[in-house]
């Protein structure tokens, strides 16, 4: 075991603040990682304040970690000291369920483990701790390559707000002739729009913000629709093959579901604390799907990671120091962050 300094919510109304972790040293499969950046998620923000209800404290933010291999372990061959990696939402799965030989371990079976807040298979009675840390050690198996070419705190983000788009826009097949809404430009909202834009989709952007319009253009949206406005929105009905809901927060997805075309499908990646209402006639006026999806695989979180590598994509990054962490929240929750907030570790 050895100590890491980190930053911690020790209850749902307080500020983060520093506190000192236990890692484990490397088993045979683990590598040990130097953080270099963290990426700021929503979800960080969902957790701290425990508002899906599932916190425990104290709660170490951060699943869009990027760092440098500083320690493996003997089994480890795919990674060796000094590599650039990545660790997104998991750190385990089970690797035997149907789900895990897929390389679907973000539905596995028997429970995969999160990068934080989670039981730890390590250390008995102890939960896992996420990114906001100077160190973490992760089995080989949850250990992303990634490329030189990409500016390490502009990758961070794509650990979890890339994998969380890229992985329903591929499901869906956004492609060359068909038109895909993007709804919300957040960090996961601008991500999706990159990636819909650079598989080939007629790209439209919904948002809230007037000022993210000009924006939305240059990170490859075709059009941008004001959300607020009934005109703007009326403009699109029955035109749109998919739809990815980016949401941080209540809203009327009912006013989304009119703009489908027949059969097509609304996604929802975003996971705002109460329940959203679904109006029937939404659904069945068009044969319309709602669906869901939930982060990504490590064999597809690879594959997009070498795709942003190719096509010389990552987030748009405002970096940070550690102390910050609280105003950013704070900017978070006013939808004031362009596009995606990076920790840089160096601060803590
Ligand atoms: P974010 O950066 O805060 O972006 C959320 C965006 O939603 C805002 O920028 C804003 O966009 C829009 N928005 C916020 N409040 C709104 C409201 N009241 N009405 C309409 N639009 C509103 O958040 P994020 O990190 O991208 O995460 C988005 C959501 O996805 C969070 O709930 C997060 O927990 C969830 N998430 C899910 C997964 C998954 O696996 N499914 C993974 C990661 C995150 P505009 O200013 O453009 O309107
Ligand atoms: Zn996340
Ligand atoms: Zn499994």
């Amino acid at each position: 075991m050895f100590k890491s300094a980190a930053f911690a919510a020790s209850a749902a109304d307080t500020a983060l603040g520093p506190i000192t972790i236990d890692r484990r040293n490397p088993t045979p499969d683990d590598v040990q990682i130097d953080i270099l950046y963290c990426g700021v998620c929503h979800s960080d923000l969902h957790m701290a304040r425990n508002e899906w209800g599932i916190t425990v404290f104290p709660v170490v933010p951060g699943h869009e970690i990027i760092g440098r291999v500083s320690r493996v372990g003997s089994r480890v061959t795919r990674f060796k000291q000094g590599d650039l990696v990545g660790v997104g939402c998991m750190v385990d799965s089970c690797r035997t369920c149907s789900a895990c030989k897929e390389g679907r371990e973000q539905h596995c079976e028997v429970g995969n483990t999160l990068t934080y807040g989670a039981p730890d298979k390590h250390i008995s009675g102890a939960f896992t701790y996420g990114g906001y840390s100077k160190a973490v050690t992760v089995d080989q198996h949850f250990v992303l390559k990634v490329s030189e070419k990409i500016n390490p705190a502009a990758a961070a983000p794509l650990l979890c707000a890339g994998i969380t788009t890229w992985s329903p826009l591929r499901h869906w097949k956004v492609g060359p002739g068909r038109k895909v809404g993007i709804v919300g430009l957040g960090g996961l909202g601008h991500m999706g729009v990159k990636f819909a834009h650079a598989l080939g989709a007629k790209v439209v952007l919904f948002t809230t913000s007037k000022s993210k319009a000009e924006d939305g253009k240059r990170l490859g949206a075709d059009e941008v629709v004001i959300s607020t406005d009934p005109q703007q929105m009326k403009a699109h009905i029955r035109s749109l093959d998919f739809i990815l809901d980016c949401v941080s927060a209540q809203h009327d997805i009912n006013a989304y579901l009119f703009l489908l075309k027949r059969d097509g499908t609304l996604c929802l990646v975003g996971a705002p604390d109460k329940p959203l209402a679904v109006s029937p006639f939404g659904l069945l006026s068009g044969r319309h799907s709602l669906s869901g999806s939930g982060i990504g695989g490590i064999p597809e979180t690879q594959e997009m990671l070498d795709f942003c590598a190719e096509h010389n994509i990552a987030a748009d990054v405002e970096i940070i120091p550690m102390k910050d962490i609280n105003t950013a929240y704070e900017r978070m929750l006013k939808s004031d962050v362009k596009y995606r907030f990076s920790i840089d570790m160096a601060t803590l």
